[in-house]
């Protein structure tokens, strides 16, 4: 028997991405949609062959409790409202998947990992690169050791945001600009390829002069981190330019370039390494697989064999005290130190 979803919000990720990858899942189906537009949701629910009383909308949303079929709630609305939501869903007593960023801030972020463990419900953020097989592959070979100490990250994620994406431009509605939506998978990406906690943090600011979507949140952000063992990881994340998903580690004895490191698809994996005297680049083949299906199967098996989620609420809070650090940064023009500790509970 799969395990039984809600989706919460009938956005563009969720129409084109997370409800057409069910067809790919082999644990997990959409069983209730939850929309502030009830149109809509009824056309999509005879698209997915979801019964008319499995339709919920916001104020109606807590009745989910009472619904046998949905064994996990996935919040797929604008940042500000994922605390809010994932607090209501764990009330009712369902596992809860959120969106990426977590939240608004880390305040938020604990809030809803303390919900949730207080219902005893478990909680997945859904940062889909932490299930793509080419990061997956990339993570491994670095952690590894076969290629030496990794000297260097570089990751890179722009994009330039449309009219669809005006609660992007708010900072209520979305907590942050380009660092949290984009950007974080280029901190979050650093962190699970060394596998450390960053000690020291760096980051500029850059926003264009009276451009009005960026009163309230950043277009670009370039930053630093640096992590105990000596790798230092350059980012940059931008809303102003073409869309360039890149990740390359420099390591001792080699590199590791992975091109649309972070896109929904078309990754390119090339190794450098020395064989003797030459130098060797061999291009890195693995399946194609959906990975949002791959996400979503996770957390279905996860909630059948009763595991804590690769990427759990913890993950998200450890991310959103990372960022703050790097818009306090940002503000005094100065580093960040932070607590040398190792693992996910890396505090300020
Ligand atoms: P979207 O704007 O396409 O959809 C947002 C949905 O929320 C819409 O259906 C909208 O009607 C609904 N909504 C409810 N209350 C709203 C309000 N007050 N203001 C605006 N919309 C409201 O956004 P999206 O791109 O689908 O993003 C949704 C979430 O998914 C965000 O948290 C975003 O960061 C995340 N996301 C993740 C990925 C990924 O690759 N994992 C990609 C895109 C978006």
């Amino acid at each position: 028997q799969r395990v039984g979803f809600a989706i919460v919000g009938l956005g563009r990720l969720s129409l084109e991405q997370l409800l057409p990858a069910f067809a790919e899942c082999k644990r997990a189906r959409p069983v209730a949609l939850v929309s502030g537009s009830p149109e809509k949701a009824r056309l999509v629910a005879a698209q997915y062959g979801i019964p008319d009383q499995a339709v919920y909308d916001y104020a109606g949303f807590d009745r989910i409790a009472e619904d046998p079929r949905v064994q996990v709630v996935y919040v797929v609305l604008p940042n500000g409202l994922h605390r809010e939501f994932v607090m209501r869903a764990a009330k009712a007593g369902k596992h809860v998947m959120c969106e990426k960023p977590m939240a608004n801030n880390s305040a938020e972020a604990r809030d809803m990992v303390a919900a949730c463990d207080q219902a005893g419900v478990k909680l997945m953020v859904a940062y889909r690169c932490q299930y793509e097989p080419y990061n997956r592959e990339t993570i491994q070979r670095v952690r590894s050791g076969d290629m030496g100490a990794a000297r260097f990250i570089e990751a890179t994620n722009t994009q330039v945001m449309g009219p669809g994406d005006q609660w992007r431009f708010s900072k209520a509605l979305a907590g942050g600009g380009a660092l949290p939506d984009i950007g974080l998978y280029c901190l979050n990406t650093a962190r699970a390829i060394t596998g450390e906690e960053p000690i020291e943090v760096f980051a500029r600011i850059f926003n264009p002069e009276g451009d009005p979507r960026y009163r309230e949140v950043e277009e670009s952000v370039s930053f630093m981190l640096r992590f105990p063992s000596g790798t230092i990881a350059n980012c940059t994340t931008s809303y102003g330019a073409h869309e360039s998903k890149d990740l390359r580690v420099r390591l001792e004895k080699g590199w590791i370039d992975l091109e649309n490191a972070f896109a929904y698809e078309g990754q390119q994996m090339q190794v450098a390494h020395r064989g003797g005297k030459a130098e060797i680049v061999e291009r890195v083949r693995l399946p194609q697989q959906n990975q949002f299906a791959l996400e979503i199967d996770h957390m279905a098996s996860c909630v059948k064999e009763n595991r804590m989620p690769r990427t759990p609420g913890q993950e998200g809070v450890q991310d959103h005290v990372l960022m703050e650090a790097l818009y306090e940064s940002a503000r005094t023009m100065a580093p960040v130190s932070l607590k040398a500790v190792s693992g996910r509970d890396t505090t300020r």
